[in-house]
């Protein structure tokens, strides 16, 4: 087989590189995936119910970009939508993130914005040296605030304690002093009408892209004459793991059908203290899909095969670095995305970069 260029995954990183290649230089470009689909993360599909459930949880497009905007508008309509979230927190459900509607029905209160900053003032830890994830919380947020929303709920989702968790982690409690309740603020948010995987066909609908699923990449890579590589897979298994396996964190996806037409308030909500999972999605509220019945998603975060968050400490982002430089050294290898670079992207930026690395190609 010969093709100039060979792209590694069929994720958002992949796929769109691999349409600028096609469009925009007329080459021939050969994808090769080794799941059963297209699509990566964001590969979403009818479940028996006929509803559409995103497979590697859920998913929503939000960005202040609009050369990334533009782009993806040429291959999908919108569904608009404006994701928002509700906290479950002593057998209530309040708004997340914290603003001055979470804080008012959090504590039974009716602050004013000016009033907000007192009340948070008067509750914040005074910490001398900032050092771990938990002293960030305290000393922005006090301790009622850390318990109730950050301390189980990152027990659950990276499996250590905040106090074990350098400050990084948690940089900053997003603290709005509004009654702003969306989730995103970004100009442009909604999900494309059909679903992702359908975006995703559109842009590979292009003559010059083929597809080969069901194939790691290395049990045919040999036997493909090509100029360029993009590779979008995991940047430890291109190098074989020679300087050993950099850790994810994983999720166990449960989803369950029920017989009613609606499950919960909005399409997302956080579970901080109560019960094993973080999160329960229902999809018909983010993709406005009609039915009967409903779809819900529990998210379980866990140590496990599947990578799906890079692992926010020191000791990891020094071996990925690492990774890197070796990367840095193959010749005609571009690594793209989210596991070639160990790094969490959401879609529009992961576009992004994919349209800057195009673009640097050319040079
Ligand atoms: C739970 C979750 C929720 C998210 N929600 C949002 C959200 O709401 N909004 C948002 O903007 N972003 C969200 N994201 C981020 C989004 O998923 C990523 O931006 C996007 O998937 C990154 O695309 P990618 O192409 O880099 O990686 P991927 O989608 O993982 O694509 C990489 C592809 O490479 C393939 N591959 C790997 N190894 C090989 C190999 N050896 N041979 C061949 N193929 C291989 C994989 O099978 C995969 O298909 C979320 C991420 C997670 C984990």
């Amino acid at each position: 087989m010969k093709f100039k260029y060979v792209v590694v995954g069929a994720g958002l990183a992949g796929i769109t590189v691999a349409e600028r290649i096609a469009t925009q230089l007329h080459e021939r470009v050969l994808i090769i995936e080794k799941r059963d689909h297209i699509g990566g993360n964001v590969y979403d599909e009818y479940d028996a119910a006929g509803i559409l459930v995103q497979m590697y949880g859920p998913h929503t497009f939000h960005t202040n970009d609009k050369e990334v905007f533009d782009y993806v508008c040429q291959y999908c309509d919108w569904h608009e939508y404006q994701h928002r979230v509700l906290s479950y927190v002593n057998g209530n459900f309040v708004p997340m993130p914290i603003s001055l509607e979470t804080i008012n029905q959090l504590y039974n209160m009716n602050l004013s914005e000016d009033e907000m900053d007192a009340f948070i003032d008067s509750r914040k830890v005074k910490i001398d040296e900032i050092k771990t994830s938990e002293d960030v919380v305290l000393s922005q947020g006090g301790k009622d605030i850390y318990e109730k929303f950050f301390k189980y709920f990152t027990i659950k989702q990276w499996g250590v304690d905040p106090s074990q968790l350098d400050k990084s982690v948690i940089s900053r409690i997003p603290f709005r002093k509004n009654r702003d309740t969306r989730y995103f603020t970004d100009q442009y948010q909604g999900n494309p009408k059909g679903g992702f995987t359908k975006m995703c066909q559109r842009m590979l609908n292009q003559p010059e892209i083929k597809v080969l699923l069901n194939t790691d990449y290395k049990e045919v890579i040999d036997d493909v004459e090509y100029e360029k590589l993009v590779y979008t897979g995991p940047i430890d298994y291109y190098f074989d793991y020679k300087l050993g396996q950099l850790k994810w964190r994983s999720i166990k996806f449960i989803f369950e059908t029920h017989d009613c037409e609606s499950y919960q308030p909005v399409a997302s909500t956080r579970w901080p203290m109560d019960y094993e999972y973080t999160r329960i999605t229902e999809f018909k509220k983010l993709t406005g899909q009609k039915n009967d019945k409903t779809t819900i998603l529990k998210e379980i975060p866990c140590d496990g095969e599947e990578p799906f968050y890079t692992f926010p400490t020191a000791e990891w982002k020094a071996l990925a670095q690492k990774y890197r430089d070796l990367a840095a050294e193959e010749k005609n290898v571009i690594f793209l995305g989210r596991l070639a670079e160990y790094k969490y992207y959401d879609m529009d930026d992961v576009i992004r970069r994919a349209l800057d690395v195009f673009n640097e190609m050319q040079n």
